[in-house]
Formats: C-alpha cells, structure tokens, sequence
C-alpha cells in the first residue's frame, strides 16, 4: 500500500498515527511552511452535548494511544442570555490550542509520529496525488475539497470574527452568550489559554447577507458584553476573521481506496460547529479500515447520527428570541436541568430539543 494524506490536521494526523501502531506508514502533504494555520486559537472538547466519551483525552491515550495535552480542564461554563445568567459546574472537558501555537493539537499529534513523513510547504490536489498513491485520505478540512468528488450537502457557512484577549482571566472557565442583537442565530465565546490570555469568538451563520449588517459593530458588542461580565477591560492582542465555513457531511466517507476525514468527511456538529472530536475519530477510524480492522462506514455511523441530532437542537436553537433565550437561561439554574445538559445521557440531544420545544411556541 501507498498511502497518502492531504491535510496535516487532526484528522490526518491522528489517521497517520493509528496507521504506524499496525505497521504501515503514509506520505503527508500539508499546504502551510510549518504544521498548524496561521492563527492562535483556543477550542472546546467537552462531552456535553456531544459526547461519545466522558474523557476525550483519556480515551484517546488509553485506547489508540494517541496523547494530547490540552491547556486547561474545564470546571465551569456560564451561559449568558441578554439578561439572565446560569453556570453548569463539574469536570466539563477540556481547552486546548490550535493554529501556529506551540501546544498546538496538531502540533502534539505531528511530534508523536515515528515512520510517516510530513511534506511542508505542499499544496497538493487530489487529481496529482491519486495518480501516485493506492490510497488517500482527503483530510484537507475543505469540504470544498469533497465536494470535487462526491456530494457534499452544506447545511450552512459561518463567518467568525475572533482575538486573543488579555486581562485576568480564571483559566478553568468558559463564558458563552447567547443573544440574537449580539450574535444572530450564533454564539459569542470566550475560552482562556491561561490566567492573562483568552480567545474570545464571535460566530454566526451566513443565511441571508442582510441578516449582519454590521459585522464590525456586532464584534464591537461582542468585546463590550464580555468586558462587562468578566467586569475588565479586555485588550486585544491578535485579530481574526474568518468567512464561508462550510458545516455539512459528505454521502460517502470511502469511495474506493479514497477516504473523506475530519471536516471533509462530515465531523462537525452543527449545534455548536465542535469538529475536534469528529475529526480525530474519523481519522482513527479510517486508518482502522486500511489496516483490516473495521469498516470505516460502519464505524462512522454514531458520528452521523449524532450530526442529524445537532443539527436538530440547532434549528431549534436559532428559532428562539432573546426573551426565550432569557426563559431558558433561567431554567438551566434548575439543577435537574443543568443535569440534562451536562449529562452523559446517549441521547442529550434529542431530550435538550424536546426541552426547548416549549420555549419555542
Ligand atoms: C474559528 C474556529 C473555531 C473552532 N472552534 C472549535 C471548538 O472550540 N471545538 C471544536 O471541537 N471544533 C472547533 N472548530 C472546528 C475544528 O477546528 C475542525 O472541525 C477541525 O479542526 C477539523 O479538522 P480537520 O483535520 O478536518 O482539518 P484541519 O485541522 O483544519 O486540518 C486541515 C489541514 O489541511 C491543510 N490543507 C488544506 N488544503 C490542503 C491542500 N490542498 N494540500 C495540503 N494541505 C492542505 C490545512 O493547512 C490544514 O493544516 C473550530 C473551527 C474554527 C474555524
């Protein structure tokens, strides 16, 4: 076998690693001069919502040994509604950074690898890298990418506007607000890297351009709103923006001897756009497939029906206003709630979407 991967990200990575523990080793293309895009970025893995494991980095080091450290353990996330505000409390998983900083995952998975060799500096094509290769695995985190070879059913795009902040941060607590003057039919976010810094992120979809008007004056807002609650001045050190995210599943994730990972293949879940798990299961379980060990498919199928469950509780989500919003933010003080969502429950998604059913009359 002559395996290839385009994409030196998690699910490339991860499915280059699980590779080498049954023997076989495989070429990685990756576009950018080092491993990890240009930006420093924090990101959630937690299991509300979206499971499959309570301990995502336990799991992955005891099961695949795969090891990742990850910057913080979560103890707290605060939801805030425009004005209300409820807090679930517990080991809720994990931060960790991505992008050009040095603890970067991606960066973590690439200095694990002892056989397969990475290629900087390589924008490849699928077209050029089929001719050479018996098997490749697309794990460009481009669903565009798929798109050239199968269907690819967008569900929607999102833009992002986000910065590193600074100011005196508790490192084990998230915020997240949910108000549709501050951020419609999306979220504001803020996950700190360490007690001086944090990422703060403004994310929505782009349904209908006349939607956002303002994209800068909502970010102005944004930064307003989360100096208000953490009760500081933030300051901005790095500013980012990203357009057209693609948040969709392929049909296919193996057509042949090709193998669609990570973002191309599906691994986003559209409630909150969290691929990190996703990712780096669909890269494992591909690799699993080439070694005899399963069928990618078949292994595949919790992660689809879990991205049918999201997308459900999304589009429940972006019908409420702000005075549900509120009503719902007041209801998770009720501990049997924060329960629910915090909870470990195989089917959390559909209970939370019936939950909020009411809410939305
Ligand atoms: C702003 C933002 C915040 C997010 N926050 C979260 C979060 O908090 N929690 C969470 O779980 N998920 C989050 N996500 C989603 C998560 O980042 C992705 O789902 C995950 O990184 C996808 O992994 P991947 O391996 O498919 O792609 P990536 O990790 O993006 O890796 C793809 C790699 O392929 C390379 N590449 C692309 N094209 C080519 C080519 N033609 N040739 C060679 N190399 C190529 C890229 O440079 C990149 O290194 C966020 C996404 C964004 C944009």
């Amino acid at each position: 076998m002559k395996i290839a991967i385009i994409g030196a990200g998690l699910a490339g990575l991860s499915f280059a690693l699980t590779l080498e523990k049954h023997g076989h080793s495989a070429d990685i293309f990756e576009k950018q001069k080092e491993i990890g895009f240009d930006i420093k970025l924090a990101q959630l893995m937690t299991p509300i919502l979206h499971g499959p494991v309570d301990n995502m980095i336990q799991f992955l080091s005891e099961n695949h040994d795969i090891h990742l450290k990850p910057t913080t353990n979560i103890q707290k996330i605060h939801v805030h509604s425009p004005n209300e505000s409820a807090f679930a409390e517990g080991k809720l998983g994990f931060v960790n950074m991505r992008g050009n900083h040095k603890e970067a995952y991606e960066k973590q998975l690439a200095e694990q690898l002892v056989s397969s060799r990475i290629y900087c500096n390589h924008h490849v094509t699928y077209q050029e890298i089929s001719k050479e290769y018996s098997h490749v695995v697309l794990a460009s985190g481009e669903p565009l990418d798929t798109e050239q070879i199968q269907p690819f059913k967008v569900e929607f795009t999102s833009t992002f506007a986000g910065a590193t902040v600074k100011g005196n941060f508790i490192r084990n607590e998230v915020h997240t607000w949910f108000d549709t003057e501050l951020a419609p039919k999306g979220l504001v976010y803020f996950l700190p890297h360490s007690e001086t810094q944090a990422s703060l992120v403004l994310v929505y979809p782009q349904y209908d351009e006349k939607m956002v008007q303002n994209k800068e004056r909502l970010w102005t807002e944004a930064v307003n709103r989360a100096s208000k609650t953490l009760n500081q001045t933030l300051t901005i050190e790095e500013n980012f923006s990203i357009r057209d995210y693609v948040v969709g599943k392929c049909d296919y994730p193996r057509i042949g001897n090709t193998f669609f990972a990570g973002n191309c293949f599906g691994a986003i879940k559209p409630f909150l756009g969290f691929g990190q798990t996703g990712s780096i299961l669909s890269g494992i379980y591909a690799a699993q497939d080439i070694c005899g060990l399963g069928d990618y498919e078949k292994l595949c199928k919790p992660l689809y029906k879990d991205y049918q469950d999201s997308l459900a509780l999304r589009k429940t989500v972006e019908s409420l206003n702000n005075d549900q919003f509120d009503l719902v933010t007041k209801a998770l003080r009720v501990k049997a709630i924060e329960s629910i969502v915090t909870g470990r429950h195989k089917k959390t998604l559909k209970i939370l979407s019936q939950f909020l059913k009411p809410f939305t009359k």
